[in-house]
């Protein structure tokens, strides 16, 4: 199969081979039909799967139909993942212009404030500091976002992430589609995504 079998638009179709996809990854074969069509996913899926445009190639698919700010948020644990989940969005988003602001721990929090205020596409950021820009940094809020995506999510609770987790989900609309990707499952995991997703399908590679 390849992409536009998979129903990724044109565009999209064009950056993957661009970046030197030739074929869909079993993640992205699984997941992204099951995106596009507006459900919520749990994955099963390691580093190295292809899990990152799995996610990006239908959050951006959704943005192209309703070009909006702040349309998406990717949740990781670190701040390495979280350069390398912006790097893929803006390689596979390069055609249709999206932008993107990274928000992370341990970096001045003004220039950050300021990448807030241009109203980036999506952000991808680590839950700390996310928390932080939600409570201090005048005018940003995530009211508009349509897809949430928590990215090794087995990691995010091995880092005692839970409770900002739950504390930044209770300032996200319920009307927005949830991506979950996790390495491993566990009890904490079916906890959360009782709390975050909407009768998510299970994909596992
Ligand atoms: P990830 O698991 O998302 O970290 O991706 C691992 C690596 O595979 C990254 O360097 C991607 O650029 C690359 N990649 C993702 N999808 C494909 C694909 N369909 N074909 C070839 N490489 C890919």
């Amino acid at each position: 199969k390849s992409f536009a079998d998979l129903g990724v638009t044109e565009a999209l179709c064009e950056a993957c081979a661009a970046l030197g996809y030739k074929t869909p990854t079993a993640i992205q074969t699984e997941s992204i039909p099951i995106a596009l069509d507006g459900k919520d996913i749990i994955g099963l899926a390691e580093t190295g799967s292809g899990k990152t445009a799995a996610f990006a190639l239908p959050i951006l698919q959704a943005l192209l139909d309703n070009p909006q700010p702040l349309f998406g948020l990717v949740l990781a644990p670190t701040r390495e993942l979280a350069y390398q989940i912006s790097q893929q969005f803006e390689a596979l988003g390069s055609l249709i212009s999206v932008k993107c602001a990274v928000i992370v721990g341990g970096m001045d929090m003004v220039p950050q404030a300021i990448a807030l205020a241009k109203k980036p596409h999506i952000v991808v950021a680590t839950p700390g500091r996310l928390m932080d820009h939600l409570e201090n940094t005048k005018g940003f809020s995530l009211r508009q976002l349509k897809y949430l995506v928590m990215d090794e999510a087995d990691r995010l609770l091995d880092l005692d992430f839970g409770p900002i987790l739950d504390k930044i989900l209770q300032v996200l609309p319920r009307e927005r589609r949830t991506m979950l990707f996790s390495a491993t499952m566990s009890t904490k995991l079916d906890n959360l995504t009782r709390a975050a997703l909407q009768n998510p399908v299970r994909v596992s590679i």
